[in-house]
C-alpha cells in the first residue's frame, strides 16, 4: 500500500517533486480496541483542489491547517466506511470529507464528514458537483452575488470544478453568461456543453479589457472571481453601477511568493461595486439544502458535470500540479479504487 506525502514546505511554484509516493506503514483495517468515535475508511476518489497549494507553505497564522512535511497529504475525498465505532457512520456507508491521500485512513472524531445520500449517482460527484466545489458555486453565486434574472454575469476559470456550475446556475436564473478559460477546447465546452452565451480563451487575448468590452458592451453586473491578478483589474473597468464581485478564489496568485497588485481599484468607489469574499467551510450548514437542489437538477438533466479522471494514487501529484497549469478539463478527480 502507498500514500502521498509532502516532502518539504513549498516556496513559489509547486512541482511534482514536492510530493512523493511512499509505502504505507502496515495498518490494521479495524478501529483500535477501545477507541470511541473512530472510523476506518477505504478511500475511493480523491479531489485535487487549488486551496491545497496554500497548505503546502508554512504559515504563522493558526487559521491555516498546513500540511506537515513527511506526513500524508490530506484533501477532500469520497470513501467507504469499513469499520466504525461512531454512531452516525455504519460499515458500508459512503462518506465524503477530508481524508488522506492513501488507500485507507483512520479518522478520529469524523464530525466534518457527510454521509452520501445518493449513491445511485456517480460517487465521484461528491468531490465536485455534490461536494465542496458544488457548495462553493451555490453559496458564491446565489448568496454572495445576489443575482437577478437578466443580469450580465462573467465567470473566470469557467471550465473548472466551480466555474462550470456557476455558469449553469446563472443560465437557470435567466442571466447572460460569459466565461473565460485557458484553451480553445475549454471555450468550446463552455459554449456547446454548459450553455454559456459566450466564452473566450484568455491566453489568446492581448488585451483583457478589450475582450471584456467585446463580450459585455453594456458592462458586467456580477463577476464570479476565480483567478485574480490582471483579470480582476480588467473586470473592474467593465463593471456596471452597483455590480457585485463574488470573490471565490485567486488561483493566479497561489504560486507567487508575493501577490500582485490589482489595477483600477478606484472603480469600486466610482461604480459602488460590492466585493465580498467567502470561504465555503463557513457555509457547510447549508449543505443539505444545496444537495437537495443539486441532486434534483442533475436528475432532471438541468445541470451536467464534466470530470477529468486520473487513475491511481501514483498519478495524484501530477493531477494536482495540472490544475495550476490548466491541464484539467472539468473537475480533477483521482481514482484510488472504484469500490
Ligand atoms: P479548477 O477550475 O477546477 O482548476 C483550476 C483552473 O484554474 C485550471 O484548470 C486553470 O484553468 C485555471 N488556472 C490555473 N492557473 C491559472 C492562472 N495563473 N491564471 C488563470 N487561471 C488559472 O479549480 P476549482 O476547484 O474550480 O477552483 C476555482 C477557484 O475557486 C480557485 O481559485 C479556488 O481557489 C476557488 N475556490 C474557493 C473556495 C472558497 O471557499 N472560497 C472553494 C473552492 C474553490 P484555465 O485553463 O482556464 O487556465
Amino acid at each position: 500500500m502507498t500514500k502521498v506525502i509532502l516532502k518539504n514546505y513549498v516556496t513559489g511554484k509547486v512541482k511534482e517533486s514536492d510530493m512523493e509516493v511512499v509505502p504505507t506503514e502496515a495498518i490494521e483495517l479495524k478501529v483500535p480496541e477501545g477507541s470511541k468515535d473512530v472510523i476506518v475508511l477505504k478511500n475511493l476518489y480523491l479531489s485535487c483542489d487549488p486551496y491545497m497549494r496554500s497548505l503546502m507553505t508554512k504559515h504563522d497564522e493558526p487559521f491555516f491547517l498546513d500540511f506537515i512535511p513527511g506526513k500524508v497529504i490530506r484533501g477532500m475525498g469520497v470513501s467507504k466506511v469499513i469499520d466504525s465505532t461512531h454512531a452516525d457512520f455504519k460499515v458500508g456507508d459512503f462518506v465524503w470529507g477530508i481524508t488522506g491521500w492513501e488507500e485507507y485512513s483512520l479518522i478520529s472524531n469524523p464530525h466534518d464528514f457527510f454521509k452520501i445520500n445518493h449513491p445511485e449517482l456517480p460517487l465521484s460527484y461528491y468531490t465536485g458537483v455534490l461536494g465542496m466545489p458544488g457548495l462553493t458555486a451555490y453559496v458564491g453565486f446565489y448568496e454572495i452575488a445576489s443575482p437577478k434574472e437578466g443580469e450580465y454575469v462573467f465567470v473566470s476559470a469557467a471550465a473548472g470544478a466551480v466555474g462550470q456550475l456557476v455558469g449553469q446556475f446563472a443560465k437557470l436564473m435567466g442571466c447572460y453568461v460569459v466565461g473565460s478559460a485557458g484553451s480553445d477546447e475549454k471555450v468550446e465546452l463552455l459554449k456547446n456543453k454548459f450553455g454559456f452565451d459566450d466564452a473566450f480563451n484568455y491566453k489568446k487575448e492581448s488585451d483583457l479589457n478589450l475582450a471584456l468590452k467585446r463580450c459585455f458592451p453594456d458592462g458586467i453586473d456580477i463577476y464570479f472571481e476565480n483567478v485574480g491578478g490582471a483579470m480582476l483589474g480588467a473586470v473592474l473597468n467593465n463593471m456596471r453601477l452597483h455590480g457585485r464581485i463574488s470573490a471565490c478564489g485567486m488561483i493566479s496568485q497561489l504560486n507567487l511568493v508575493e501577490h500582485e497588485g490589482v489595477r483600477n481599484l478606484f472603480q469600486i468607489i466610482a461604480k459602488g461595486i460590492r466585493i465580498e469574499g467567502f470561504q465555503v467551510l463557513h457555509h457547510y450548514a447549508k449543505y443539505p439544502k444545496f444537495e437537495e437542489m443539486a441532486v434534483q437538477y442533475i436528475k432532471e438533466g438541468k445541470i451536467i458535470y464534466v470530470e477529468d479522471i486520473a487513475e491511481g494514487l501514483e498519478n495524484a501529484p501530477s493531477a494536482l500540479i495540472g490544475i495550476f497549469e490548466g491541464r484539467n478539463v472539468g473537475k480533477q478527480v483521482v481514482v484510488v479504487s472504484k469500490e
